[in-house]
């Protein structure tokens, strides 16, 4: 489907586009050739000058060796090494601050995002629309418990914040540049990608495809990492959760008004009752739950307060490393690091 009204909108765009595509990597050596190898065709496909930028996320594996040897392979392959494992967001996050290029694609190394769906997102991004994302149409090879929790969080996150991210799109779409360039503006450390990524906004299409299951290597999100991504996407893109609590206490103060009453009525008219054990009890937990549980709520606020002064860069690179680089035929075989970096974009964040 065009869209002719877009098309006219959005500004001419370049008939070879320049394509990069990031892909966070951490300890996936064994996805690595399965993964370029459903790539290559694909992209030669897409009518772009395309490269991928591998973010190796601190790996422990062979994944930075058999990178090493793919950038010296081909110029098309290009790796941005992270000084540490800093976690998928921070590793996409690097990517979308390096890359250079007309249209970014962010894609796993698994091949649970389908490749050949790039071109779609191409030809929707030629239709004139901003960003495409791909929509997971079903998810039979997750587990049922991930699939239940994952809805469950899609609903209460777009219940309670304003920025609305749609069910079941992951990471894996297509940017415009200048898409691209908003999102390096947002300077927050709690980094829920899906969360900034539907903040900044611009015309946007989905397209849905089946999400299948690892292609090699295990899933390195554990329940209690997606657990903790969930309440980094609730807690920074919210603050009903802290808002709630006057609500709750004063829920619960007019209750203690009315139950106080209910007892100096009864103690005018019958007397003074045996004061019953019960009714205290409820009363002394409920309350201390509710308190211990606002507390809470607003130790996560501050623990994330606390992150965002303290102005740590996002991520550290060790190195970015090209077949040019390496082979040594440009820089006279220097590969870069945080040392002769130009300054601002190793600490873009501390601006
Ligand atoms: N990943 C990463 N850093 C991490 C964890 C994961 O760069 O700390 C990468 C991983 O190598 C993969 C992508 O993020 O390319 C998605 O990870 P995974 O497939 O384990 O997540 P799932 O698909 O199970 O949600
Ligand atoms: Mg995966």
């Amino acid at each position: 489907m065009t869209s002719p009204l877009l098309a006219e909108l959005s500004r001419p765009r370049p008939e070879r586009p320049r394509l990069s595509v990031i892909t966070p990597v951490f300890n996936e050596a064994d996805a690595i050739a399965l993964f370029l190898g459903s790539m290559f065709p694909i992209l030669n496909q897409t009518g772009c000058d395309w490269d991928i930028h591998f973010v190796n996320d601190g790996s422990t594996d062979e994944t930075l060796k058999v990178l090493l040897e793919g950038v010296k392979r081909s110029h098309r392959i290009k790796l941005i090494n992270l000084a540490r494992n800093f976690g998928k967001e921070a590793a996409m996050t690097a990517g979308l601050d390096l890359v250079d290029a007309d249209i970014v694609v962010i894609i796993d190394v698994d091949l649970q995002d389908p490749p050949e769906l790039i071109l779609n997102f191409v030809a929707k991004w030629r239709e004139g629309y901003d960003v495409v994302y791909g929509v997971r149409e079903s998810r039979r090879d997750d587990t049922k418990l991930k699939r239940s929790t994952a809805q469950l969080f899609y609903r209460l996150f777009n219940r309670i914040s304003r920025t609305k991210i749609p069910s079941n799109v992951g990471d894996f779409r297509l940017m415009d540049r200048r898409v691209v360039e908003a999102v390096r503006q947002l300077p927050e450390r709690n980094r829920f990608m899906k969360g900034l990524l539907a903040w900044v906004g611009f015309s946007s299409a989905a397209v849905p495809f089946h999400r299948s299951a690892r292609a090699a290597g295990q899933t390195k999100f554990r329940l209690h990492s997606l657990w903790n991504l969930a309440l980094d996407g609730l807690f920074s893109f919210s603050t009903l959760p802290l808002k709630v609590w006057t609500y709750i206490g004063g829920l619960l103060a007019m209750s203690a008004v009315g139950y106080a009453v209910f007892i100096i009525g009864q103690t005018l008219l019958f007397g003074t009752d045996v004061p019953g054990y019960a009714s205290l009890m409820v009363v002394l937990l409920t309350a201390s739950a509710a308190q211990l549980l606002s507390l809470g709520i607003i130790g996560e606020y501050i623990a994330r307060l606390t992150i965002e002064t303290k102005q740590r860069p996002i991520y550290l690179i060790e190195g970015e490393y090209d077949r040019g680089r390496l082979l040594g035929n440009a820089d006279g075989g220097a590969q870069q690091t945080s040392e002769n970096r130009p300054e601002g974009r190793l600490n873009r964040v501390n601006n």
